[in-house]
């Protein structure tokens, strides 16, 4: 493994999401204090990026514990979280029910052999190891599920997709604007979060947490708890993800970023170039830390926030 040698100091990057509103970037800054304090302790990187996540977690405005997104079927919330840390322990949950920081319980994974618990089996190791039965929902929350629903019934003011019997509209969609831009105003920005953050020896680490996307099957699990593809950590720094999950999947992209920086790249060229990668018309945003320095990139709007310790 390269040597750590960090030029910087002890740092955190935050974010709220891909296509995220600015204005909740006071979200991220709280979220970094508390990233900041776990540095200040020396509770290391994968302490503060959990911290900083738990903060988001708990910011009904973002779809990531409190104010995860519901399912389709109005009732269920399936969560998904992971952390990884610079030296390639990971650990991550998927389809996870009812607990307030779904983060804490990817942590908790790194106790086991395994990398990765999914559903019901998720669901038990949380209660198992004390986590309280928590309901993340919230009204938000709700009024986003109807928008989508009555859009997806045709009582909208939106696309009729239930008379179409099965077949894709997607390619023979002729409204002015695209059908994604529309689905967009019903569906809003997905608000995931996410931290990445290097303490003073240049070891640094990352977290995601989210509630998925607004229009999901039971069971979908997207980029956020997927090694390489969400969220990647090294010796040669710490990057995560945000925006649509298949397509970060489909590239590996968090993988890619991270592999831009062990080759010399900048985090902020390595973020710029993996934004780049993905296609315009699917929203993506980047945070990455290195020992050397920290990168932010995205291709709509995304709140973030950075700190350093002096
Ligand atoms: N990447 C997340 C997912 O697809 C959503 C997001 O980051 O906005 O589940």
């Amino acid at each position: 493994m390269t040597p750590l040698n960090s030029s910087r100091p002890a740092g955190i990057v935050t974010h709220g999401g891909a296509g995220g509103p600015l204005d909740h970037k006071d979200g991220c800054e709280v979220a970094v204090e508390a990233g900041l304090a776990a540095l200040r302790e020396d509770a290391g990187p994968l302490e503060a990026v959990i911290r900083a996540t738990e903060v988001l977690e708990d910011d009904p405005r973002m779809n990531a514990g409190t104010g995860s997104n519901f399912r389709l079927d109005g009732k269920t919330i399936e969560m998904d979280a992971a952390v990884m840390n610079h030296d390639l322990k990971f650990g991550a949950v998927a389809a996870l029910r009812r607990v307030r920081h779904p983060v804490r319980v990817a942590e908790k994974v790194l106790l086991t052999p395994h990398l990765f618990l999914a559903g019901e089996g998720a669901n038990l190791f949380a209660r198992n190891l004390g986590f309280a039965d928590y309901d993340p929902s919230t009204e938000k929350a709700r009024k986003r599920y109807e928008k989508v629903i009555a859009f997806l019934a045709g009582h909208g003011d939106g696309f009729d997709m239930s008379r179409w019997h099965g077949i894709d509209p997607t390619p023979l969609w002729n409204y002015p604007e695209p059908l994604k831009e529309k689905l967009k105003e019903v569906t809003g920005p997905s608000d995931t979060v996410g931290a990445v953050a290097r303490d003073g020896k240049g070891r640094c680490a990352a977290a995601l947490s989210t509630g998925g996307t607004s229009i999901m099957l039971f069971g979908r699990v997207g980029d956020s708890p997927i090694v390489g593809g969400g969220l990647y950590a090294g010796p040669h720094g710490a990057v995560a993800c945000t925006g649509e999950g298949e397509e970060i999947m489909r590239v590996v992209l968090a993988k890619q970023v991270y592999d831009w920086i062990g080759q010399g790249a900048t985090p902020q060229q390595a973020a710029e170039k993996g934004v780049a990668l993905i296609p315009q018309e699917y929203t993506v945003g980047i945070i990455c830390i290195s020992p050397g320095g920290e990168g932010v990139a995205d291709n709509r709007t995304m709140p973030t926030a950075r700190g350093f310790l002096e």
